[in-house]
C-alpha cells in the first residue's frame, strides 16, 4: 500500500480547520496575525498532551507544581535582564517595509519579500515583551508585561516551594501556563506565535552537579516524546556548544523535522545560579540553599531547565500523525494515526441506523464508556463516511451497533491502522478497549 507523510503544512492546516482542532483566531473579522484558536479536538488534543507532560513531570517524588500569575512585578524582568535583553535584531526593508529577524535573514541578499537590492536598514533591538498598564487610569498606571516565559515564576517561588514542601536538593518545580511574545516574525501555523503555551521545569541542584543531571533531563525528556507517538527518526539533538544565552552554560535542544525543516520544540539548558543570584540581588531577599547535608554550606543552586512548547509539541504530533494511504485512488483514506493517549477521541459508538432498537443498544454503551474515555456518538450519515471521519480525526476505534447486535448482544469494534473488525460481546467491550490502549 502506498502511504504519503505531510510535506506541506497547508496540509495541517486545512486539516486542522476541516476537523474542528485549530482556528484562526477571530476569523469573523478577518483573523489576528498568528492568533490560533483551538477548536473542539484541538482542546481535547491539548489537553492530553498537557496532562501527560504533567504525570511525567510532576508524578514523581522529586518535583512539585505551581501555577503563577502571567503578570508580575516588572522588577522580575529588570533583574532577569528581559527588559535590558530580550530583544530580536530587526531589519526592514526600506522599499516594501517587510520586517525581519536579522539573524533568520541573510541582510546582504536582496529583500526576501520584494526582490529589492541593498533595501535592508541597519539591524536595531526589538524587545519581545508585551506591555500593558496596571491601574484604572492609563497615564498614572505602572507598565507591567505580560511574561514572555513561564520560568521566572518558578525562580520567585522557589523559597515558598522549597520551604514548604520541605524539600532538599536535588529537586524541580513544574509549570504549565501561557507565554506571550511579540516575535517579528512569527509563522507557519501555531510553530511560532505571539501567545503560546509552555511546559518548563526548573531543577535546582548542587553546584557542579549540573552536568550529571542536564544528562539525565536529556534522556527522559527525549524518551517522553517518543513515547508521545513521535517517530525516533525525526528527533534529533541540537548542541548549543558556544552559542548560549547569557544565563546559560550548557544548552541542547531538541528539533523535530517539521514540514518546514528540522527546529526546535524543546530546549535543555543549563541555567547556571543566573536567575536566583539575580532575583536576590534585586530583591534584597537571602536566596540561599543552607545544605545540611554538607556542613550547612550556605549557595544558591544551580538550575536545569526542560522547556517545551505545548503548541509546537502539537504541531509536531500533527504532523507526526499524518499519512494519506492510497492517494489519488477510490481507497484514499487521510489518517491521523495518534498513540490511544493523544487521540482527542478515543471510540466512537455508531449505531448502523437510527432505528429505535439500535439506539436502546448504542446509547447505554456510549454513556458507560463516556464515564472512562472521550467518546463521539455518531448516528449521522452512511457508515463509510463516518468511519473517514473519525480515521481523520486519529480515533482509534469503532463501535458499530447492527440488527445482528439485538440478537446476539455482540458489537463490531473497527481498528482505525489496521480496519480489522472483531465482533466482541457488549459485557466484554470495557475490557476489550482495556486490553488495546493500556488504560
Ligand atoms: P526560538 O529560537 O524558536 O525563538 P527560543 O530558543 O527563544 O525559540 P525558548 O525561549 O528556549 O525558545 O522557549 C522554549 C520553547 O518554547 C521552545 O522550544 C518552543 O517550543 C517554545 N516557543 C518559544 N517561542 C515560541 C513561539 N513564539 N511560539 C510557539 N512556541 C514557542
Amino acid at each position: 500500500m502506498e502511504t504519503k507523510k505531510v510535506t506541506d503544512m497547508q496540509e495541517i492546516v486545512s486539516l486542522s480547520k476541516r476537523r474542528g482542532f485549530i482556528f484562526q483566531s477571530s476569523e469573523i473579522y478577518g483573523g489576528l496575525g498568528s492568533c490560533w484558536d483551538y477548536g473542539p479536538l484541538g482542546v481535547e488534543l491539548k489537553r492530553n498532551v498537557k496532562d501527560s507532560w504533567w504525570k511525567a513531570m510532576t508524578y514523581r517524588d522529586d518535583i512539585d507544581g505551581v501555577d503563577a500569575s502571567i503578570l508580575m512585578h516588572p522588577m522580575v524582568w529588570k533583574a532577569s535582564g528581559h527588559i535590558d535583553g530580550f530583544s530580536d535584531p530587526l531589519v526592514d526593508c526600506k522599499e516594501c517595509k517587510a520586517r525581519f529577524r536579522a539573524d533568520k535573514v541573510d541582510v546582504t541578499a536582496p529583500c526576501e519579500s520584494c526582490g529589492a537590492k541593498d533595501s535592508y536598514t541597519e539591524p536595531r533591538d526589538f524587545n519581545l515583551m508585551f506591555e500593558t498598564t496596571m491601574g484604572p487610569v492609563k497615564d498614572s498606571g505602572s507598565t507591567v508585561y505580560l511574561r514572555p516565559e513561564t520560568a521566572q515564576g518558578i525562580f520567585t517561588n522557589f523559597l515558598n516551594v522549597q520551604t514548604t514542601m520541605r524539600r532538599k536538593l536535588p529537586f524541580g518545580i513544574a509549570q504549565i501556563g501561557k507565554a506571550f511574545r511579540n516575535e517579528i516574525t512569527p509563522g507557519n501555523f501555531i510553530f511560532r506565535t505571539r501567545e503560546f503555551e509552555q511546559m518548563e521545569m526548573q531543577y535546582f541542584v548542587k553546584p557542579g552537579t549540573q552536568k550529571e543531571f542536564m544528562e539525565k533531563w536529556k534522556e527522559i525528556r527525549f524518551d517522553w516524546h517518543i513515547e508521545q507517538g513521535l517517530d525516533p527518526k525525526k528527533l534529533r539533538w541540537h548542541d548549543h556548544g558556544e552559542e548560549l544565552a547569557h544565563y546559560a552554560d550548557l544548552a541542547f535542544d531538541i528539533e523535530y523535522e517539521f514540514p518546514i525543516g528540522w527546529d526546535e520544540m524543546e530546549g535543555i539548558h543549563s541555567r547556571t545560579d543566573f536567575d536566583l543570584g539575580k532575583h536576590a540581588e534585586f530583591s534584597g531577599k537571602n536566596l540561599n540553599y543552607v545544605d545540611q547535608a554538607d556542613g550547612n554550606k550556605k549557595y544558591i543552586p544551580y538550575v536545569v531547565e526542560t522547556s517545551v512548547g505545548c503548541d509546537r509539541h502539537i504541531l509536531a504530533l500533527l504532523c507526526d500523525a499524518y499519512r494519506v494511504e492510497n492517494p489519488g485512488t477510490k481507497e484514499e483514506r487521510t489518517v491521523l494515526g495518534f498513540v490511544p493517549k493523544m487521540a482527542p477521541i478515543k471510540v466512537a459508538v455508531l449505531p448502523l441506523m437510527k432505528k429505535e432498537p439500535l439506539a436502546q443498544k448504542a446509547r447505554p454503551l456510549f454513556e458507560a464508556l463516556q464515564k472512562k474515555y472521550k467518546c463521539e456518538y455518531d448516528v449521522a450519515g452512511n457508515i463509510g463516511k463516518r468511519y473517514r471521519r473519525q480515521d481523520e480525526i486519529g480515533t482509534p476505534l469503532c463501535i458499530t451497533i447492527d440488527f445482528d447486535t439485538l440478537e446476539d448482544e455482540a458489537v463490531t469494534i473497527r481498528d482505525r491502522d489496521s480496519m480489522n473488525q472483531d465482533r466482541v460481546k457488549i459485557s466484554e467491550v470495557e475490557s476489550y478497549i482495556l486490553n488495546k490502549f493500556g488504560f
